[in-house]
């Protein structure tokens, strides 16, 4: 018996030493199917540059041996990303990259291609088993920018200034702008019948030089992209310089009103206040302006010149550069982006144009304010109204009274302040209220492509020239 049972431990011993030797090597040497690759590509389109991310991550305990991507294109393979996970490195199981790879030296011709990302990892590939693992996305190598056909050669722009160019771009583009410094001005296409007739209504904004160089940039959906710098001229301009005098009446009646009204707290030094409000309120509402008046109709909805507000006087023009002044010192500098309009207290604010009300309501330094769309980009502003006559989504007509002047707003007495913006940056108004600026500049221009069927024509030149005999001051 004795006997017996010792062999029958020493092969129970040898079970269990088989048994752990397979268990360790399923544990550490098999896997229980192929790395998991994650993978997104940038776009399906690829130009210059073909990006993308990665996440492999070994099935089992095994670790990851190397992770490549690769594109494949016409019979040939082209690394694009390699990485080794070496024997003696600590253990990777989980791998995220980020992968961007220039094609220009690849020559890899054009059309359809296929992007690839393969994985292995230190298991042991036993009976023919699947060697490592590779996911693949169908992708288009594009590197033909997209082509532009500048059609205007006069741009005459004043410094704060707006201008219209038209130009032919091939239909692959998918983003169209101008830009002008660090202002963005996109397009408009589809208003022609031409489908690639596009318009661009752009601005060299106040705060520039007449240095700037205003460029048509298209790209396409693989990336690519085509500038033309444009042929503007640029007039100077020298903005005057007026002082503002502030005094603790001033101080007292508006600053603690405004800082309430936005949700800030008002400091015990009124002039401190009056800080915050002239530069962080004044910000902010300019940032709701720009956010709302980013958005516009894509066809022009006004009929000619722009109204002026009736029987108003100036009193402080576009970009006015401001010095504020409070016992004697220079506390403050701003530029006013706009017109001041006073008549009579309370007198009723007329739309500028036909459009659509985008905005009625309280908006910080303007105080009680409406925006009306014009389409193409353009909107105008109303700022410091007593009351608003009007609701957003409402249609308006050239002037109908949409409110009543006040002081709301850090606004010292009863006026208008008027502002027009495209694509939220703030343009001088003169030349919207003037005839023979829109017709040259904008109108006359349009009025050279015929307009496709479907796109409204409420800017057509007839209107604007019947307008013409009735401009405004
Ligand atoms: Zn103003």
């Amino acid at each position: 018996m004795a006997g017996w049972q010792a062999v029958r431990t020493g092969w129970l011993a040898v079970v269990a030493v088989i048994a752990l030797a397979v268990g360790a090597v399923w544990w550490f040497k098999l896997e229980p199917g192929p790395p998991r690759v994650a993978f997104a590509v940038g776009g399906e389109r690829i130009g210059r540059t073909a990006s993308g991310d990665v996440t492999v991550s070994s099935s089992g305990r095994p670790p990851l041996r190397w992770v490549e991507v690769r594109l494949a294109a016409g019979g040939q393979s082209v690394p694009l990303y390699r990485e080794e996970f070496p024997p003696d490195a600590p253990p990777t199981r989980e791998k995220s990259i980020h992968f961007a790879a220039d094609l220009t030296q690849a020559g890899v011709a054009e059309g359809p291609a296929t992007l690839e990302v393969a994985a292995d990892t230190y298991a042991w590939h036993l009976l023919g088993g699947a060697r490592g693992a590779v996911a693949s996305r169908d992708v288009t190598i594009d590197s033909t920018p997209p082509r532009i056909d500048v059609l205007t050669t006069q741009h005459n722009l004043r410094l704060g200034g707006a201008g219209l160019v038209l130009a032919r771009v091939s239909a692959d583009a998918v983003d169209v702008q101008v830009v002008v410094d660090r202002y963005v001005f996109p397009a408009v296409r589809g208003y022609f019948a031409d489908p690639e007739a596009t318009l661009v209504l752009f601005a060299v904004p106040q705060d520039l030089t007449a240095q700037a160089r205003p460029l048509l940039r298209a790209s396409d959906a693989a990336g690519n992209a085509t500038e033309v710098v444009l042929p503007v001229t640029i007039k100077d301009r020298n903005f005057p310089e007026r002082q503002m005098g502030i005094d603790d009446a001033f101080l007292q009646r508006k600053v603690p009103e405004i800082l309430t009204k936005v949700g800030k707290p008002v400091p015990v030094d009124l002039k401190d206040g009056y800080l915050t409000v002239n530069r962080e309120v004044r910000r902010e509402s300019e940032d709701k302006l720009h956010a709302l008046t980013a958005h516009s109709a894509a066809e022009p909805l006004w009929t000619g010149p722009f109204h002026r507000q009736s029987n108003a006087a100036p009193m402080s023009a576009f970009a006015d550069r401001r010095v504020y002044i409070y016992k004697g010192e220079t506390i403050d500098r701003q530029t006013h982006l706009g017109y001041d309009l006073a008549s009579l207290q309370r007198a009723s604010v007329e739309a500028a144009q036909n459009g659509v009300v985008v905005f009625a309501g309280y908006n910080g330094i303007y105080g009680d304010t409406v925006v009306i769309d014009h389409g193409f980009g353009v909107a105008s502003v109303y700022g410091h109204l007593s009351s608003i006559a009007v609701k957003e989504g409402q249609s308006v007509k050239v002037g109908e009274t949409i409110g009543q002047t006040g002081e709301s707003g850090l606004a010292g007495g009863d006026h208008l302040h008027f502002s027009i913006m495209l694509r939220g940056n703030h343009v001088d108004p003169v030349e919207w209220w003037d005839a023979h600026w829109l017709r040259d500049q904008v109108t006359s221009k349009l009025a050279s492509l015929p307009v496709a069927k479907n796109a409204q024509t409420a800017a057509a030149p007839d209107a604007a020239a019947a307008a013409d005999g009735q401009a405004q001051p």
